[in-house]
Parts: C-alpha cells; sequence; structure tokens
C-alpha cells in the first residue's frame, strides 16, 4: 500500500535518515538481516527493500550460510510499508531486481501495479523460495507490510508481546499485498483478521500455526540461534528440498493463483480510491492509521 495521492507533486523530497536500512551480520552458519530504520518502527520504503534483497543474495551466494534470520531493531519487527517518513520513496527509481518496467513515468493505476508487481509481489516470491531456510525473529508489531515480510519465511518464532495485524481494509482495501492471510489462518478466522483488522496477539497466531514458537524479549535471540543452529545441522540440500516440497504443497493448493487474483482486486481497490478520493489510501495516511489502529487496540 501507498500513498499516491494524484495531486501530489511527483518531486517529493525525500530525506533518508539513514544509508544503510539493512544491517548484515553472521554468526557462524547463521546470517542475520536486520532491518535498522527503528526511529520509524523499521517502516519499509524501497531503500529497504532492495537492501533486503541485496542481503539476501548475499546470504544465499556464501556456502558458509545455512540458515537466513531476518529481523527487526529496535522496539518492533515492522511497521509495515512506508507510507509517511520523510524516507518514503514512491517516486523513486532503483535498480530493479526483476523484469518489470519502471513505474515512476506511469500515468494514473498503472504507475502503482508496475511499482507493486515488483516490489512487494515480486520481491516476496522471490525471497520466499529462498533456498535455504528462513526464520522471522518477531518482537512487537508485525503489521500489514511487515506480516509479508514475516509471511515469506519458513518459520517464525515470536515474543509474547508480539502481535500481528492488517488493517487496510479501512483503506478500502482487501489486505496487504502478498495475501498469504487464507493460507496462514483458518478462513473465518482471516475474514476476521482482514475485515475488522484487528491486533491478533502471538499467542492466538501460534494456536492457528501461524507462528511456530513462542519466546520472550529476554529469550528471543537465544531461542532463534538454537533454532538455527539446529537447521544449519541439516544437510543443505535436504533443507532446500523439503523446502520447495512443502512450498509446492501451498502453491498445489491454490496459494499462487489466488495471491495473483487478490493483487488485482488490491489493485482495483487503489484505482477505485484514486478515482473517488484521488488518494490510493481511501484517504487514509501513516497519522491517521495509526490513530485508528490505538484506538481500536483500546491505547491512548
Ligand atoms: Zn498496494
Amino acid at each position: 500500500m501507498e500513498l499516491n495521492n494524484l495531486v501530489e507533486p511527483k518531486e517529493v523530497e525525500i530525506t533518508y535518515e539513514t544509508d544503510a536500512p539493512v544491517r548484515y551480520e553472521t554468526d557462524g552458519p547463521i546470517a542475520y538481516v536486520i532491518m535498522d530504520r527503528p526511529k520509524y518502527n523499521n517502516a519499509q520504503n524501497s531503500q529497504m527493500t532492495y537492501a533486503l534483497d541485496a542481503a539476501f543474495r548475499r546470504a544465499v551466494d556464501d556456502d558458509a550460510i545455512a540458515v537466513i534470520v531476518l529481523k527487526g531493531a529496535g522496539r518492533h519487527f515492522s511497521a509495515g510499508h512506508d507510507i509517511g517518513t520523510p524516507g518514503r520513496d514512491l517516486h523513486k527509481e532503483f535498480d530493479r531486481k526483476l523484469l518489470y518496467p519502471g513505474h515512476t513515468n506511469k500515468p494514473g493505476a498503472e504507475l502503482l501495479y508496475t511499482r507493486e508487481q515488483e516490489v512487494y509481489l515480486g520481491m516476496c516470491r522471490r525471497w520466499r523460495d529462498m533456498p535455504k531456510p528462513t526464520i522471522a525473529a518477531v518482537q512487537g508489531a508485525c503489521v500489514a507490510g511487515g506480516l509479508m515480510l514475516a509471511w515469506v519465511c519458513d518459520f517464525i518464532v515470536a515474543t509474547d508481546d508480539a502481535f500481528f495485524q492488517d488493517p487496510v481494509n479501512r483503506m478500502g482495501i482487501p489486505g496487504v499485498e502478498y495475501s498469504a492471510h487464507g493460507f496462514e489462518l483458518p478462513p473465518r478466522v482471516a475474514k476476521e483478521f482482514i475485515m475488522l483488522g484487528e491486533r491478533m496477539s502471538a499467542e492466538r497466531a501460534h494456536n492457528f500455526g501461524m507462528v511456530n514458537r513462542l519466546s520472550t524479549r529476554e529469550k528471543l535471540d537465544e531461542d532463534v540461534k538454537a533454532m538455527a543452529m539446529e537447521l544449519a545441522s541439516r544437510p543443505r540440500l535436504g533443507n532446500w528440498l523439503t523446502k520447495q516440497a512443502l512450498n509446492l504443497v501451498e502453491d498445489l493448493r491454490g496459494k499462487r493463483s489466488a495471491m495473483d487474483a487478490h493483487f488485482h482486486m488490491h489493485h482495483f481497490a487503489h484505482a477505485q480510491s484514486d478515482l473517488v478520493s484521488s488518494n490510493s489510501l481511501g484517504g487514509m495516511d501513516a497519522k491517521s492509521m495509526a490513530a485508528a489502529n490505538k484506538k481500536q487496540a483500546g491505547g491512548a
């Protein structure tokens, strides 16, 4: 989801607070890919997206790395796609990694459609199919676009204070671009998750199998490392083949085609919002979304 107000000037000034929105660290056979925009709760702009892709590339290319862990620095895993920080870079072209054209010169709904094919749906599928086991270490908020990053990982370990939420139905959008909701959760729960957009606790997510293991803030690193080391002790090819086999089961159950269908509904919703409100997010922005979410969660 992106703010694409048609009356907004395209030459928006971008002020990055960092040149390195992703850190890459290793510990023996484990690569840690760490989202590092804690000031903005790791909101994902394109700068971060391509830094994530480069870090994953590095981990995949290094034969000494057996397992990849995705983390978020600071209090939260990820607040989702960047819809309002000074580093929001919707109207910037990057060195694309998939075979899609540039988006910034495209008119109307084609702009977001082209961009999100690459940076959201395309990238998430690419990351989901990495040939090494991946673990998402989730603390605090894992919201909207943040869900996509956790869902592409093979395993999710979450702290007991973590929560998951897709609030974009407030924007008239039927869930985030990588529509795994109906595969991660039972259908009735997935409807509730999107339509009501409430926070789902890590414990409830664990009950549905969306979270593999529960941990705590104090033990998250230790628990994730133990799991990663165990995975690293298994044959490399066996891990890759197992991952592919189970990903294929999901695809045979229709995950890929359901996502393709949903992606077009998602963009019909963006376009409808542009037509009726000149804003592809249904008139919502980062501030109003945060306020609505807080109110719903009963927070101050
Ligand atoms: Zn979108």
